[in-house]
């Protein structure tokens, strides 16, 4: 048996449409397909989601609850850093899960892996340096590599990538098309510039298709999304004035349309309740909470006041498909139509697919 999860970022489940994705959606309708989707962990952004789909865990475990965190253990003596001060903030992909990955799993159960990622930074963020084979080596992509409007791989390039790693037939594929999030961010989710790149990455499934068919008996191929994206024109919601108005010592972290708060202010956040645009919160660690406000705000400038947003619970629901010819696709096939899966459950189920033994790391 071979395992591919193939993760397509930034699609939400209603654009999986026979007129715009017929690729994906032929694989769900004989396969499994969960037409209203998956759910993601909180927030719906594409790092905490990444690192659940190899971890099988939330972002209270893992670590990675925004796109950026701060410094973990950072030294109290650092004389950069003035007694008191709030540890800086590190990108996501600088730390990496600190949960056991499924490529740290299947390295010591003696199965191989691969991972090809379009957006570089997962590299870090997945842990998918851990793989015997990961692209982009290193987390960089050469000056070959075709690029899209955000500076990740077009979609062409990664699935040619996929293509060559499906031909390893390692036992776990971790692959990821980044072209959907790029155009719904930059032009909106709904459209017709995204639509475009629906489809670009719709035929880009396709020949990752291809490259399977030889052997598509041997495979079992999860189709998944990271989050949603949702209109984001409406109006910036800003929480760090809030909290100052509210004499609450508060940090807040943009994500799109939610926020991370930590501090004082996500120990005790009721202060929130004040914020009348702010809809909802919940906890993410001890002192750490995410908020999002109503539908079409968000909570910065640049590079968030763009047309597609996600990271609210809106944009939790994920693309589920499975697929593939191996005789345990039907029972998963099930499983995918019956339940709304959960981000967590992947890893779970492709621990038990590969038979990784239960002190590895991954929940059962
Ligand atoms: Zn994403």
């Amino acid at each position: 048996m071979h395992v591919l999860l193939l993760i397509l970022d930034g699609l939400s489940p209603r654009h999986v449409r026979p007129d715009v994705m017929p690729t994906l959606t032929a694989m769900g309708e004989s396969g499994g397909w969960n037409r209203g989707g998956g759910v993601g962990v909180m927030p719906a952004s594409t790092y905490p989601n990444h690192a659940t789909f190899v971890t099988g865990v939330t972002p209270a475990v893992h670590g990675l609850w925004s796109s950026k965190i701060p410094t973990p253990s950072t030294d109290p003596d650092d004389p950069a850093r003035p007694p008191g001060s709030p540890a800086p903030l590190i990108e996501a992909w600088n730390v990496g899960p600190r949960s056991p990955t499924l490529f740290d799993a299947c390295t010591r159960a003696k199965r191989s892996t691969a991972a090809v990622l379009g957006d570089h930074h997962l590299v870090g963020a997945m842990g998918a340096d851990a793989a015997d084979m990961c692209w982009p080596e290193g987390g960089s992509f050469g000056p070959e590599v075709a690029r899209d409007a955000l500076e990740y791989a077009d979609d062409a390039a990664t699935a040619e990538r996929i293509a060559e790693a499906v031909g390893r037939a390692p036992d776990l594929l971790v692959a990821q098309l980044n072209g959907p999030d790029t155009s719904a961010h930059l032009y909106g989710p709904d459209s017709d510039e995204a639509f475009e790149a629906y489809r670009w990455n719709d035929s880009a499934i396709d020949s990752v298709r291809r490259a399977l068919e030889p052997r598509w008996e041997d495979w079992v191929v999860m189709v998944v999304s990271d989050h949603s994206q949702e209109d984001g024109q409406g109006e910036s919601i800003d929480l760090d004035d809030a909290a100052a108005r509210a004499g609450v010592e508060a940090r807040i972290i943009r994500d799109g349309s939610a926020a991370i708060i930590t501090g004082e202010g996500g120990r005790h956040p009721r202060w929130l309740d004040a914020v009348e645009a702010v809809v909802g919160r919940e906890p993410l660690a001890a002192d750490t909470v995410v908020a999002w406000g109503r539908p079409g705000s968000s909570f910065g400038e640049f590079p968030w006041g763009i047309p597609g947003i996600h990271g609210s619970p809106r944009t939790s629901p994920q693309v589920a498909v499975v697929s593939g010819g191996h005789s345990a696709v039907g029972a998963l096939a099930q499983w995918v139509e019956a339940t709304s899966p959960r981000g967590t459950d992947w890893a779970r189920k492709i621990a038990r697919l590969l038979e990784l033994p239960a002190d590895s790391g991954i929940p059962a």
